[in-house]
């Protein structure tokens, strides 16, 4: 952890550095054990061995657990705060890491975030589209992005209500600057394997839904769906890409 200030001397409170460091042996068997599960998973659903992506989400992991990880091979980490991602990605800039921006995002951040993700995946409403692409046209460049959704409908979970998202795609075709890779979502809290997947399909389905209208701009080839818990269900439902944080860094204390 040498190159690495930590959150207090960013500002942060001191309880945010909240993850217990995990040995290098640890974050091997972790790690081989959830892409077995994922390649589990997607034979289960009659999908290829490698059907879903994995995205490690590093929220309050250090840098060197990061640079771990990625020795062990993996490529695409996401972040939730754009704090943390723009204190972390520069001491990394010499890994290709992919960084996923998977948290609510302010307007004011926009900027932060745009100089290190290559994908928002957390787009949630058109004050937050319109900023993203007033600063892309500003650099020329395009952004791929994920539209994200409750389908949950639990009240703490950013992301349009499903009802929403058709209006949602008309707007953001005047912003040609996003490119509409995917859905995202988070799934219901309680670990209730019925209800997880009922969530996950109706995500599924609104996809299918939005690509036979055919929105410009909008391949909508992913669905970033699954956390620790529930990440066989929403592979069962046809995620395309799973955001693990737990599994692989250890829990997030208190
Ligand atoms: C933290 C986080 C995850 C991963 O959750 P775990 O339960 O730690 O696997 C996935 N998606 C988002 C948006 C997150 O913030």
């Amino acid at each position: 952890m040498t190159d690495w200030e930590g959150p207090t001397e960013r500002g942060f409170r001191p309880e945010d550095e909240v993850r217990v460091e995990v040995s290098r042996e640890e974050l091997a068997r972790r790690l081989a054990s959830v892409r077995a599960a994922i390649e589990e998973a997607c034979l289960r659903a009659g999908r290829p061995a490698e059907c879903a992506r994995l995205l490690l989400a590093s929220k309050n992991a250090a840098p060197a657990q990061i640079r771990a990880a990625y020795e062990l091979g993996a490529r695409l980490f996401g972040e939730n705060r754009a704090q943390e991602l723009k204190a972390k990605a520069p001491v990394l800039a010499d890994l290709a890491i992919e960084w996923h921006f998977i948290g609510h995002l302010q307007t004011n951040k926009v900027r932060d975030v745009l100089r290190y993700a290559s994908v928002v995946e957390s787009l949630d409403r058109p004050a937050l589209a319109e900023e993203l692409h007033r600063r892309l046209q500003r650099e020329g460049r395009t952004l791929d992005v994920y539209v994200e959704v409750n389908v949950s409908g639990e009240p703490t979970k950013h992301g349009l209500s499903p009802d929403e998202v058709p209006a949602f795609f008309d707007q953001l075709a005047r912003y040609p600057t996003l490119v509409v890779r995917g859905l995202m979502t988070l799934g219901p809290n309680a670990e209730d394997e019925a209800r997880a997947r009922r969530a996950f399909r109706t995500l599924y389905e609104l996809r299918e839904r939005l690509r036979r209208e055919g929105y410009p701009n909008a391949p909508l080839e992913e669905l970033s769906m699954g956390m620790s818990r529930d990440f066989p269900w929403a592979i069962l439902e046809g995620a395309t890409l799973v955001r693990i944080g737990t599994a692989v860094f250890g829990p997030r204390l208190p």
